[in-house]
């Protein structure tokens, strides 16, 4: 997995009008049921284009649960999130 390979595409604002739409329509997180502000990937897409956009692979998340999902796959970007603080 190469990150910033993958941030690039969250950068586009193709993608944060898809989110946005995508939230309205899903609003609650898959896990806890909170309103959801980031849209998963589920399986991660791994910074591959096509798994990106397969709306399939979709799911709502509000931000705690997807820090602790993001946290579990990779140590890595859990202390950078951390460093950045919560919101
Ligand atoms: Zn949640």
């Amino acid at each position: 997995m190469r990150p910033s390979q993958a941030g690039v595409l969250y950068n586009t604002s193709i993608w944060q009008r898809a989110r946005r739409a995508f939230l309205l329509l899903n609003p609650r997180c898959v896990v806890c049921a909170d309103p959801a502000q980031v849209v998963d990937h589920e399986p991660p897409h791994l910074g591959n284009h096509a798994a990106f956009w397969d709306t399939s692979t979709w799911q709502p998340m509000c931000m705690s649960c997807h820090g602790r999902k993001t946290s579990a796959q990779n140590p890595h970007t859990a202390r950078n999130r951390m460093r950045r603080g919560r919101r």
